[in-house]
């Protein structure tokens, strides 16, 4: 496996927020959306086998939450989905972040899959494959990353129009984050102000949670590895 890096931190988004995980970041990504915050990942990083994988994430942490992230993971799919199997058998709750342009029909249905649908402010708005609307289960999750009006309506329709709230356990609307973010760890760098996201939901009456990537706000935003 290709990987960018391995480290312990506190889950920064979805309904896990708050909670300490493992974080094993695979390296590559084929998609380029214009806010990506991990760009460092596109590149580079340490070959290693699943089993070195598997032993850096015991050393870390023996039990809890193990979030398998990117870069797109399910590029190295051949190697995740055994692994993420791996992880399950040994008592971990996985998640699984992806963009949902790689198929996820093979993805083992313990894992939370969190399936960050693009919008069309990241440049990326048509990345997502229709028949993995199919592969999403009730413990899944769907997150929409906003950086204007425009995006929000995109998702507010495509959660209505895929009925996305009754199918999965949280539909997440989160403001982007500059990606030159550096200095105040504050929502001053969201590119949608999250009180004028707020209102929107209301005021559309949607079931959709609020996400705000609280690792940004406890440490630097550029800080990596947290
Ligand atoms: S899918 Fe994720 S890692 Fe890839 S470019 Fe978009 S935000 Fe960055």
């Amino acid at each position: 496996m290709q990987i960018t890096e391995i480290y312990k931190s506190i889950q920064g988004e979805s309904s896990y927020a708050g909670l300490p995980c493992v974080f094993v970041r695979l390296t590559g990504c084929n998609l380029r959306c214009n806010w990506c915050d991990s760009e460092y990942t596109f590149t580079g990083g340490k070959k290693m086998t699943p089993g070195e994988v598997e032993a850096e994430v015991q050393r870390l942490a023996q039990e809890g939450l193990v979030e398998i992230t990117g870069g797109e993971p399910m590029l190295q799919e051949k190697e995740l989905v055994p692994f993420m199997q791996r992880l399950l058998d040994l008592g971990y709750r996985v998640l699984l972040e992806t963009s949902g342009e790689r198929p996820l029909a093979d993805v083992p249905a313990a894992v939370v899959k969190i399936m960050d649908v693009k919008c069309p402010g990241s440049g990326e708005g048509a990345s997502l494959r229709a028949d993995n609307l199919d592969a999403l289960m009730p413990r899944d999750e769907v997150k929409f990353v906003l950086v204007d009006r425009r995006d929000y309506e995109f998702a507010r329709d495509f959660v209505r129009q895929n009925g996305l709230t009754g199918r999965v356990a949280n539909v997440i609307f989160s403001p982007a984050f500059q990606k030159d973010a550096a200095g105040a760890r504050d929502a001053a760098h969201c590119m949608v102000d999250p009180r004028t996201l707020a209102e929107w939901i209301l005021a559309d009456g949607l079931d959709v949670r609020l996400g705000l990537q609280l690792h940004k706000f406890i440490w630097q935003p550029e800080a990596h590895g947290v």
